[in-house]
């Protein structure tokens, strides 16, 4: 899987999805670039949420707020005080790590361990290995399992009691019994605040330290009165957002899933007191289906609930998905009550409440808020499209390919136009055919070398459907369509292929 992994970074590097920041600066850590495919496709991505929730909801309406905000818009969020993560530095090798980091390091070499047994037990027993009574019995698995629940225990329970010399004893103990870093010596363990600042104004004038934004959650938070008002909106309503957030994240690893500066996609539904039980359960599944909807199923996504909740919340649970690195968070749903709103009337001074008509009173709404990291999301959708098949040709050899089976509806690039060849005025009938569907489809016009060899760069970069120009098409109006997946090739007429494309690049 770590394998898997690095193919694809260095795949998404080759064909301009992904690049390092400033990589010619030998790049900035944990910033990337979006190359010329990458961008469609985190366009795609984008506008799919963005339909999903603004277009199809009549009354879930979109804006766009600054990064730079008020400093006491995070005061009153918490972020001032409590957006930390604990960190400890090696004193021997002099990096620094992030706690959970460092345990999730120690749980993932006790599950390593794990997977060996069960692997080396697999190959033994063969048909009749039955896994679960394995894990129930074996004294090694249970042991190591053992060992990573009760490490899980004792860290939430340290993070629970603010307590840092037990995240410490945690770290050493795990470094002594496994090791993790190579090192058993280790500063002491420090709160660090992950927000970025900067400066607004310049110093002779007084300037004031501004943070830039870690989520976009708070830019709508503040505008719920503007736009409540100036939308005429009644309770049930939501206000969506895609924008930059920034986290000085301190162990930034894993490509994408965890970035310094990345795009948050939110969307905060407005409710009555008493409701969010309902609101909760509907957005839960809602969201769940929105990624099920590009063809994922059980085996890619499953539901974490949170079982410890922060002490305003009614209920949380992450969206998962199955990383080439493991389950990991991927979208957040969570029943916030009035917390957020009720923060901002007390730290601003401003009324923030909704008179209810039903109701004949006025409050402060609740919320119920969905949270994903289009980043992530970006990850999500190039690892389980990432595929390396073997393909049987007639002569009895095989030939590989890497193929990338997006969802056709959010690949970068959905129709390729090839000419069989350079000449006989095949290029012109490819463009004039390109200038028909261009408005509608996103196509791409290539000439360069054999057919077979171009059919290969598309599969790579997940175009969905290509279609061959030759000698034919000038005499009958017909083309070849070939089709990513089955690689099969079926003749069709030209005036057929947008409506075909429709169907097949809708959701
Ligand atoms: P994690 O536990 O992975 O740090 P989080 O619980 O802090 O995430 P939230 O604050 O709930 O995350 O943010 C909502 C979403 O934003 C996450 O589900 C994730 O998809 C995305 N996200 C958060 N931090 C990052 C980051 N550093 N890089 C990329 N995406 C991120």
């Amino acid at each position: 899987q770590e394998d898997t992994f690095k193919k694809i970074i260095s795949h998404a590097k080759e064909y301009g999805f992904i690049f390092q920041s400033s990589e010619i600066y030998d790049g900035l850590s944990a910033v990337y670039d979006y190359g010329q495919l990458g961008a469609e496709l985190k366009n795609n991505i984008k506008s799919y949420w963005w339909k999903s929730m603004v277009m199809l909801h009549e009354n879930i309406v979109g804006i766009d707020s600054a990064i730079f905000m008020h400093p006491t818009v995070w005061k009153a969020s918490g972020h001032v005080d409590a957006f930390n993560d604990p960190l400890i530095d090696n004193k021997d090798s002099k990096k620094r790590y992030r706690a959970d980091v460092l345990i999730e390091d120690y749980i993932q070499k006790l599950e390593g361990k794990i997977d060996k047994e069960i692997k080396k037990a697999r190959k033994k027993f063969g048909d009749d290995f039955d896994e679960g009574k394995f894990r129930e019995t074996n004294p090694r698995v249970l042991s190591n399992q053992k060992k990573v629940d009760d490490v899980r225990h004792r860290f939430k329970t340290a993070l629970d009691n603010d307590d840092l010399a037990e995240v410490k004893q945690i770290i050493v103990d795990a470094e002594i019994a496994c090791p993790i870093s190579g090192s058993k010596s280790w500063t002491d363990v420090r709160q660090f605040n992950l927000m970025f600042d900067t400066k607004l104004g310049s110093v002779n004038e007084g300037a004031s330290t501004i943070y830039l934004r870690p989520e976009t959650a708070q830019g709508i938070f503040v505008n719920y009165l503007n736009v409540q008002k100036s939308g005429r909106m009644n309770l049930p309503f939501g206000i969506a957002q895609i924008g930059k957030a920034f986290r000085n994240e301190i162990v930034a690893r894993q490509f994408i899933f965890r970035m310094r500066e990345f795009e948050q996609m939110e969307m905060q539904y407005f409710i009555q007191p008493g409701k969010e039980e309902e609101w909760f359960a509907n957005w839960k599944e809602k969201r769940m289906k929105w990624h099920k909807a590009l063809g994922y199923d059980d085996t890619l996504l499953r539901f974490h609930d949170h079982e410890k909740l922060a002490h305003y919340a009614t209920a949380a649970t992450d969206i998962e998905f199955n990383f080439p690195f493991g389950f990991k968070e991927l979208e957040g749903v969570h029943s916030r009550t009035d917390f957020d709103l009720s923060k901002h009337q007390e730290f601003s001074g401003k009324k923030i409440q909704y008179y209810d008509n039903e109701r004949q009173e006025s409050y402060v709404p609740y919320v119920v808020e969905t949270s994903i990291g289009l980043d992530r999301m970006f990850l999500a959708v190039l690892s389980a499209a990432y595929k390396e098949e073997t393909i049987e040709k007639e002569n009895g050899k095989s030939d590989q390919r890497v193929v990338m089976a997006l969802p056709p509806a959010i690949a970068p690039i959905q129709l390729a136009v090839l000419p069989l060849t350079k000449k006989d005025g095949l290029p012109d009938k490819a463009r004039a055919i390109i200038r028909e569907l261009k408005y509608e489809f996103n196509c791409h016009y290539e000439e360069k070398d054999s057919i077979g060899r171009r059919y290969r760069r598309q599969d790579a970069i997940g175009t969905p459907y290509a279609i061959t120009v030759d000698h034919e098409t000038l005499e009958n109006n017909t083309v070849t369509l070939r089709d990513r997946d089955t690689m099969e090739q079926k003749r069709i007429d030209i005036d057929k292929i947008p409506e075909i494309l429709r169907e097949k690049v809708s959701l």
